[in-house]
């Protein structure tokens, strides 16, 4: 794609970046075939295409982000299906991420748009801020009908008070900063990201990771990192998020430096895509350039990481039949498509691939919250391809798409570590045993063990 940027702007180090990636744009339209809105809505600007476009005209222009261009690309979940499709490199989501932080930088929103967005910005990545949040929540359920039919922020509204689970589970010990040390001699030394909302929705996903990794020889140091920032970074919010970031990078290294660690481990992809992007995002910043380089280079999902434990394989397959769901984040983000199920299959899980894979389920950080129709769409069209695969239980690794794809389906949903846990010699996880099954289901590997 052809551009003309003048050399005063490109001397902006990130116009000069989103230059370069505009210019890889070959206006093939390959994206528009993969890309979930596009699918739905039938529009071109709806596309990955059709976006590039938009926010080509909105730099090169120096214009203030239209109300026209923030509507399109509020829409983009980010789920960089269209980057996996893309046959000539174009890295989209550097390119949204600015196109973004622009938007914040040079539009107003309506207040209520405002106001919803700075709610979402100040509670969920703060856990004390977000259990109170979610207990208010619970509280109001009754309102629904009320709150929901409010104009204007209703519909948010309604699916915040939608999205809040049922039943707030307990503080974990997980939630402590400090050390769990490996069963028997060490193998291993690594920083596990406590995380934000997950920590407060679902603490059993670190817990079955810190058991699977004890187990296994590795000794778990959870740092104070706090939220990673990509909560706030997908909302453009690109000051915020490197706040939180430089904290996180901070701990972790403070840590690597005191006692060594061989990864940064996360169970939430979408927080692992941002904190290995950190090198990027402050590839300007001479005080953080190396140090977010090398929290980066550390950075592993925790897939990644058990797959490199040589954990014992299953003699033979159980009967239950696991449908595994690939987060965007964890598929487009970050490129781990094989190995969540070649670890559950090697535990000894029948695994089933979800037809339509590639598609986002609606989740997208705070998009099912701030775009509640079209992520409504995605979750009904997600859940319908799960169903046609008659799983017993779905598996996937990202806390956003447990909690999307949960509320649409009865099918118990869990995180992929904690199915692993279980076939190692953890305990039945909790939402298995709620839907009736037994510990009878695990498959044979623990006694290989
Ligand atoms: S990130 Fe996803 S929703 Fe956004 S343009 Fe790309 S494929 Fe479409
Ligand atoms: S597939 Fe890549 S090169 Fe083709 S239009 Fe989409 S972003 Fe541009």
């Amino acid at each position: 794609m052809q551009t003309s940027f003048s050399p005063a702007q490109l001397a902006d180090p990130h116009m000069a970046a989103s230059e370069k990636i505009l210019r890889t744009c070959v206006h093939c339209g390959f994206c528009t075939a993969t890309c979930p809105t596009y699918l739905l809505l039938g529009d071109e600007l709806d596309s990955p295409r059709g976006r590039i476009y938009l926010i080509k005209d909105m730099l090169e222009g120096g214009k203030p982000a239209s109300p026209e261009v923030v509507k399109h690309i509020d829409r983009c979940l980010s789920c960089l299906s269209c980057m996996t499709t893309c046959p000539s490199g174009v890295h989209y989501m550097h390119l949204v991420d600015h196109a973004r932080a622009h938007i914040e930088a040079t539009h107003r929103r309506p207040l209520h748009d405002r106001l919803i967005r700075g709610l979402l910005a100040r509670v969920l990545p703060h856990p004390h801020r977000f259990r109170l949040a979610m207990l208010l929540a619970l509280l109001s359920k009754p309102l629904r009908p009320l709150l929901g039919a409010l104009p204007r922020v209703g519909n948010r509204l309604g699916a915040m008070l939608d999205l809040a689970p049922a039943r707030l589970p307990n503080r974990s010990p997980g939630d402590a900063r400090g050390t769990f040390p490996a069963h028997g001699p060490r193998r291993g030394r690594v920083a596990l990201l406590k995380g934000c909302a997950q920590s407060v929705l679902a603490p059993h996903h670190n817990e079955a990771a810190i058991r699977l990794l004890n187990r296994h020889g590795v000794e778990v140091v959870q740092a104070n990192e706090g939220c990673c920032g990509a909560l706030v970074h997908h909302m453009g919010r690109e000051e915020e998020s490197k706040r939180f970031a430089r904290k996180a990078i901070d701990a972790w290294l403070a840590e690597a430096d005191r006692r060594g660690l061989d990864a940064i481990l996360i169970t939430a992809s979408g927080c692992g895509t941002t904190v290995k992007d950190y090198g990027f995002m402050f590839r300007d910043e001479p005080a953080y350039a190396e140090k977010a380089a090398r929290v980066s280079a550390l950075t592993k999902d925790i897939v990644e990481y058990a797959l490199t434990l040589g954990l014992p394989t299953a003699p033979r397959q159980s009967d239950l039949v696991v449908a595994y769901h690939s987060a965007c984040s964890m598929q487009h983000g970050q490129q781990i498509r094989t190995e969540p199920k070649t670890l559950l299959k090697q535990a000894g899980f029948t695994v089933k691939d979800v037809p339509e894979g590639h598609i986002c389920c609606g989740s997208a950080g705070t998009y099912n919250i701030l775009q509640p129709e079209i992520a409504n769409r995605l979750r009904a069209r997600k859940v319908a391809h799960i169903a046609r695969v008659r799983p017993d239980v779905i598996a996937t690794g990202n806390i956003g798409c447990i909690t999307q794809i949960g509320k649409g389906t009865d099918i118990p949903i869990v995180h992929t570590v904690e199915l692993v846990d279980w076939a190692t010699g953890g305990p039945l996880p909790e939402a298995l045993a709620k839907a009736g099954l037994s510990e009878s289901g695990r498959p044979a590997l623990a006694a290989a063990e």
